[in-house]
């Protein structure tokens, strides 16, 4: 109906167009993309069950170290998506691996969260970025690593648990910076969901140009039943008659 090509894979300045495929893995982003606080996006759970319905792999993805993926499993099955701890990838997962492959056996400390109680001029707390720097300030040393996306641990994770090709999964998420960002450098097909952190404007300012954007998770998948199992639109053969 929207006249303009929907040629797949073309990249219109601003234009929306869903991916006309099903891939056989996805990583989602959470916050922005399956759910906004405690509330599920319209469409989250079908878009999910019809993906693994097809034999795709699904994970879920967050930078957010301060939850399991025992916990986020539970509240996403809570919320009507059934999941695994085995689907989420969070940062503190991605860094236990990393620390027990590069550094076996060493102390370690941790620096989460919680323990920060500083606020910004702008009222919110201060990232990632600023606790970094605070800490190479202080002590002199370099991080040499980081972990959470858009990183390349975060991605070969993400990558190892969908156990498919690059080429054949998706990113799906509501950052450029991080979510399209990762997808690019992956050489996932990258897909940015209009349903959280970036609005159109940013989008057309920013030099990121994910592969497809759609307004939100329940414009995922290709409308017309994908190539495997549905039912072919068997238009209305009993009573054409
Ligand atoms: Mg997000």
């Amino acid at each position: 109906m929207k006249g303009a090509g929907e040629a797949g894979g073309a990249q219109e300045a601003s234009g929306k167009h869903r991916p006309p495929r099903v891939f056989r893995g996805y990583a989602f982003d959470l916050d922005g993309t399956i759910y906004l606080g405690g509330t599920l996006f319209p469409g989250a759970a079908d878009a999910v069950a019809r993906i693994r319905g097809q034999g795709s792999r699904v994970v879920f993805l967050t930078n957010n170290p301060l939850h399991s993926p025992e916990s986020y499993a539970q509240r996403l099955t809570g919320l009507g998506i059934p999941a695994e701890p085995g689907e989420v990838v969070t940062p503190l997962g991605v860094l236990t691996a990393y620390l027990a492959d590069r550094h076996p056996g060493r102390a370690v400390l941790t620096i989460a969260e919680p323990l920060v109680d500083a606020t910004t001029p702008d009222g919110g707390l201060p990232d990632c970025a600023a606790m970094l720097a605070a800490l190479e300030a202080c002590t002199g040393a370099r991080a040499e690593a980081i972990v959470g996306k858009p990183s390349e641990h975060m991605a070969a994770e993400l990558l190892r648990r969908l156990a498919v090709p690059a080429g054949e999964a998706a990113i799906v998420g509501d950052r450029l910076s991080t979510d399209i960002a990762m997808s690019r450098s992956l050489g996932t097909t990258s897909v940015l969901v209009l349903s959280g952190a970036t609005t159109e404007d940013e989008l057309a300012r920013s030099p990121q140009r994910p592969d497809y954007v759609i307004d939100g998770i329940a414009a995922l998948l290709p409308d017309e039943p994908g190539d495997r199992d549905e039912p072919a639109n068997a238009a209305t053969e009993g009573s054409a008659r």
